[in-house]
């Protein structure tokens, strides 16, 4: 089973990769995860990302492309995937017809103004727990409920870098909604519903395959 979710930011493609990764045993390969890893560790790709990152830019396709074709060689990607942020452009989307076949992508789509509420709202964990200061808070104020760690806000979840990271997924990335429309492969989910309504859903989809 490989799936593909495509959304802009916020939209909830982390936690829907993460509900259908436990549901159906397969694993999530989120390109933001691997390159804030990259980031944090400090490795000459994780430098250039996070240039790129902080500013709400996309990072350059040749090292995105490069990236995930290693992923997808592993022996761990065998019995399927969720990708989760890629593909983000046309080239990245081309890249991708040549190393899957058999795919489904899943778009979840949510209007502006609740993406940013929602991204600036939201407070991570080290441990990768997230909440939101309104929706999810945790139970005491800036301490994660799970490992007692501080929470943070991501550097590119200020209202300036949403509101940049936005222009760029409605100009680069929405342009593969009709990519995919057209080959037939896409499925649509509004992503203003509850997390478990939207999860509902995507195991309708899944269950058709
Ligand atoms: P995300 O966690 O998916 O919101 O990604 C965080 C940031 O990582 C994005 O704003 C981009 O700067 C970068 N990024 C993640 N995936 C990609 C991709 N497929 N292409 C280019 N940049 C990416």
């Amino acid at each position: 089973m490989k799936i593909v979710l495509l959304g802009p930011p916020g939209a909830g493609k982390g936690t829907q990769a993460d509900l259908i990764s436990e549901k159906y045993r397969i694993p999530k390969i989120s390109t933001g995860d691997l390159l804030r890893a990259a980031a944090g560790a400090g490795t000459p790709l994780g430098k250039k990302a996070k240039e790129y990152m902080n500013k709400g830019l996309l990072v350059p396709d040749d090292v995105l492309i490069g990236l995930i074709k290693e992923k997808l060689a592993e022996k761990s990607m065998k019995k399927g995937f969720i990708l989760d942020g890629f593909p983000r452009t046309l080239a990245q989307a081309e890249a991708l017809q040549k190393l899957i076949k058999d795919f489904v992508v899943i778009q979840i789509d949510l209007p502006d103004e609740e993406i940013i509420k929602r991204l600036s709202g939201r407070r991570m964990c080290k441990c990768g727990s997230s909440y939101h200061i309104e929706s999810i808070p945790p139970a005491k104020d800036g301490i994660c409920d799970k490992c007692g760690c501080t929470l943070y806000q991501r550097d590119d979840d200020k209202e300036e870098v949403i509101r940049k990271r936005l222009d760029v997924y409605r100009k680069e990335t929405e342009p593969l909604v009709e990519f995919y429309r057209k080959r037939g492969l896409l499925k649509v989910v509004d992503g203003s519903k509850g997390k478990d309504k939207i999860f509902g859903e995507i195991r309708g989809i899944v269950g058709s395959l």
